[in-house]
């Protein structure tokens, strides 16, 4: 008898009514023969509430406390589906991380799974339990308390039970039909993807797509773990996530996807000479800031100037650690300059690795509509600009059919 893992995200799980969705899903497999392990969010918005709820308490939280009260999230939706599952006469049991265990470094709020042991699940299989409901974005650090491993965690505690239980495959069920060539919220013509690589989806999902937990990705495209990306509500085939040799035809963009706070910092006058940039970005790196995108123009008269990009709701983080490094004589530069209202977009797709001209066609596209390009960033499977986010939508709109990708 095989395995498989379906994971249920928070708006699959949002109340008794929708949770009947799920049932039906799940009845389904157990009725295939399968053993089942289902992953749970928490139900709707209510790890948002949570958060809510320690910031209210103590604006410097500890840590090991929020990881407490955030795994209650899915410990509650986890007995709830289990005993929705019992009134369908299935033997079905709810576990907590712990009880797994789950065991993570002590990294609390973003935890990193270090190993899963089966031993306890597959004797409960044995002893005739036809679905495990775990509680999902949860574990154990071996100082033995509860952590999670960042929001939405719960992809990643589902991959990693997939690679860990060698399952046949790795369900998603969301409320989207599957992985899309862009939002479509903001074109109409974005189509849904049959197959996208591991490499692609890793691309995407850090980059803004919100479907699915980086890490996720990363852990299936090490474990190679079947993952389908399905909708709750509906039937149809979803996205698969496969090798990059499985995929038929290696289109040259797959996705674009966006970004869409982003603010760009330029330090002005900064002197070009050996480490300079070290001391610029350690400021950085200890106030915690994601850089993302950073430029280094040619100097002139031995300065220079140095922009980088991060999260706008960092930025006064950001701002805050270069003026503390310039007032105690750690950086020089003349003048910092601060963008707010720029967006990230890239485009995305294995194919980039043996076409040429895609980033003349990209440049170009925007350069038609009249829109600035701030920065630019690349690897070899992706390129991203940096742009007034006023032109977001039209940029993506116009990428989008530069790139044939409504024809996918
Ligand atoms: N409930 C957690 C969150 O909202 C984890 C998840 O849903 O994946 O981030
Ligand atoms: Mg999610």
């Amino acid at each position: 008898m095989s395995t498989i893992v379906m994971k249920f995200g928070g708006t699959s799980v949002a109340d008794l009514n929708i949770m009947q969705n799920a049932i039906l899903k799940i009845v389904e497999e157990v009725k295939n023969k399968k053993k089942v392990i289902v992953v749970v969010s928490a139900m709707g918005s209510t790890t948002d509430h949570l958060v809510r709820k320690v910031k209210e308490v103590s604006a410097i939280y500890d840590a090991r406390e929020y990881d407490a009260i955030l795994s209650t999230g899915e410990n509650i939706s986890a007995s709830i589906m289990a005993l929705l599952l019992q009134n369908e006469g299935i033997n079905s049991r709810s576990w907590q991380g712990w009880q797994i265990p789950i065991i993570t470094t002590d990294n609390h709020s973003n935890a990193r799974i270090l190993d899963i042991s089966t031993k306890n699940l597959e004797k409960r299989f044995t002893n005739g339990m036809q679905v495990a409901i775990v509680a999902g974005f949860q574990g154990i650090s071996n100082k033995n308390r509860i952590t999670t491993l960042g929001r939405g965690g719960s992809d990643t505690s589902a991959v990693a039970l997939a690679a860990a239980i060698c399952a046949e495959r790795c369900d998603i069920y969301t409320d989207v039909d599957g992985i899309y060539t862009t939002d479509p919220r903001i074109t109409a013509s974005a189509k849904k993807l049959d197959k996208i690589s591991y490499e692609e989806m890793l691309e995407l999902a850090s980059l803004g797509a919100k479907v699915l937990h980086t890490r996720s990705v990363e852990l299936a495209m090490q474990y190679k773990v079947k993952v389908r990306v399905l909708n709750s509500f509906k039937k149809g085939s979803g996205t698969l996530l496969c090798d990059e040799e499985d995929m038929m035809e290696k289109k040259v963009v797959s996705g674009i996807t966006f970004s869409k706070n982003e603010a760009k910092l330029t330090l002005l006058g900064v002197k070009d000479k050996p480490g300079v940039a070290g001391i610029v970005f350690d400021c950085l790196s200890r106030a915690n800031i994601n850089v993302d995108m950073i430029i280094q123009n040619i100097s002139d008269n031995d300065l220079t100037d140095v922009t980088f990009s991060c999260p706008t709701d960092q930025v006064d983080m950001a701002k805050e650690s270069l003026e503390e490094g310039k007032k105690n004589n750690i950086i020089e530069y003349r003048k910092l300059d601060v963008d707010r209202q720029v967006s990230k977009i890239s485009i995305v797709g294995i194919g980039m690795r043996s076409h040429s001209g895609i980033a003349k066609k990209m440049f170009k596209t925007l350069g038609d509509e009249n829109i600035n390009i701030k920065v630019i960033s690349t690897s070899e499977i992706k390129i991203s600009v940096l742009l007034e986010r006023k032109y977001l939508e039209l940029a993506i709109q116009s990428l989008h059919e530069a790139f044939e990708l409504s024809k996918v």
